[in-house]
């Protein structure tokens, strides 16, 4: 499952700060989630409760926040919404658009004790 290691990405990041920062506990990890990295919320929910076990992270709060994807035509030049991965450019039809945003999963911030 690719949340899973997304999720121990992200339970690395969080106790890294926590060495760094010297805090024990985290109560809010937020998340930015891009609407193209194919994420299923649910699932990373699953996965952070069983990754974080034992960690900092344990028992922290997820909150995850989407992010629209966009993309640019390679063709016309337009920037446009990216509402799947592959799809013609709205403006010309043009099949070539690259994503510019979207497919990205970061930490945001940290809510620590
Ligand atoms: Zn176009």
């Amino acid at each position: 499952m690719h949340e899973m290691a997304l999720t121990e990405n992200v339970v690395e990041i969080v106790c890294e700060e926590a060495r760094k920062q010297g805090f024990d506990r985290v109560r809010i990890v937020r998340l930015r989630v891009g609407d193209m990295a194919a994420v299923e919320p649910e699932a990373l929910r699953f996965c952070f409760d069983a990754v974080s076990r034992g960690t900092a992270a344990e028992g922290a709060a997820l909150e995850i926040r989407r992010a629209p994807g966009e993309g640019r035509c390679l063709d016309c030049g337009e920037a446009v919404p990216r509402e799947a991965r592959f799809a013609d450019c709205p403006a010309c039809g043009g099949r070539r658009v690259q994503l510019t945003s979207g497919d990205e999963l970061r930490v945001e911030e940290l809510e620590v004790d």
